[in-house]
């Protein structure tokens, strides 16, 4: 069997088609989307994901603002700068961009963010709606754009076997409340870096989401023949081949598209769809906006 191909640029690209329209629509109410992306010192990969965002918003028409902090800038200096953009009327989406230096406290600066603009969806409001089974809060984009990918290859969820490596705040522990919500139906098995046996787990499942950061962990052998696996993984390997010295590689070994019903390709699955979904919840961030305002 071959996989067949998880093509998170193809999805993404009607995600953003179907925005254009809700887009014209606030334009139309005056409203212009605006996204305010923070990012704080010079770690390479955050800069392109970040150029990334700021691209997407400017395809689709979306305001942005990049606010760029020294490395050695102090958390209060963050701090003042979410604030201030908390207060700012004309914007509807704040991202502080991950990783932070380690001099700063990242969970308390989200915890700073105002809920109804933060679209990342990592403010404890809204994973704690997450918790609840109330989807129509501000989803975390990666694991949201996790499940429109599923959902546009008419992925059956239901009853389903999944096992989700890695349990972070960001991707793997949303992703599986996401699998197992209501309507998605899907049992869910949690792997970690204490769990027994992974592939074990892995082999017995429908569906297996990897989140976990080590380059190509998940072999042919792990994965049931025909299972559905979603590489969210990004690391950069060593490569002398390449003239830049190094090749993007995800979670899952490439040869696992000769065992998978479908697999995410890295680049070009999961990514694109994390900057689909941002883009999609800062237009819902403005809308929401619009309709506060009539309820005021
Ligand atoms: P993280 O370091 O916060 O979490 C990694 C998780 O993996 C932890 O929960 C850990 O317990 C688990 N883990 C470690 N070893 C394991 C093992 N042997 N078996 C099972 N689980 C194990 O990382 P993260 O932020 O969740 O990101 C995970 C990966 O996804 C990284 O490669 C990251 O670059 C990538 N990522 C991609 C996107 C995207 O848009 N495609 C977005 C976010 C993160």
């Amino acid at each position: 069997m071959v996989a067949k191909r998880l093509d998170g640029k193809v999805c993404a690209a009607q995600v953003e088609s179907e925005l254009v329209e809700r887009i014209s629509k606030c334009g139309s109410l005056g409203i212009t989307p605006h996204l305010a992306v923070v990012i704080v010192g010079d770690d390479p990969a955050s800069h392109v994901y970040v150029g990334s965002k700021v691209r997407a918003c400017e395809r689709l028409g979306i305001k942005s603002t990049h606010i760029e902090l020294p490395a050695d800038a102090t958390e209060q200096q963050v701090r003042e700068i979410i604030e201030s953009l908390n207060q700012q009327n004309d914007l509807h989406g704040i991202l502080v961009q991950s990783p932070l230096p380690s001099h700063m406290d990242e969970e308390s600066l989200t915890d700073m963010i105002e809920p109804s603009k933060d679209v990342d969806g990592f403010h404890p409001q809204n994973l704690g709606r997450l918790v609840q089974g109330r989807l129509d809060g501000m989803l975390p984009c990666t694991p949201s754009g996790v499940m429109r990918m599923l959902s546009w290859a008419g992925v059956d969820t239901e009853g389903k076997t999944a096992v989700v490596l890695g349990r972070s705040r960001i991707v793997g522990m949303p992703q599986s409340l996401l699998l197992g919500a209501k309507g998605v139906d899907s049992t869910v098995t949690v792997a970690h870096s204490r769990t027994k046996d992974t592939r074990k787990l892995c082999s017995n499942a429908d569906i297996v989401i990897a989140a976990v950061g080590i380059p190509e962990m998940v072999k042919p052998d792990w994965i049931k023949e025909g299972a559905v696996v979603v590489d969210v993984g990004i690391n950069r390997v060593d490569d002398s081949s390449r003239e830049r010295g190094w090749r993007l590689a995800g979670d899952v070994h490439p040869d696992v598209a000769q065992k998978a019903g479908w697999l995410s390709p890295v680049p070009g699955g999961v990514g694109p769809m994390t900057i689909a979904m941002l883009m999609e919840n800062t237009v819902r961030a403005a809308e929401l906006s619009v309709s506060e305002e009539e309820h005021s």
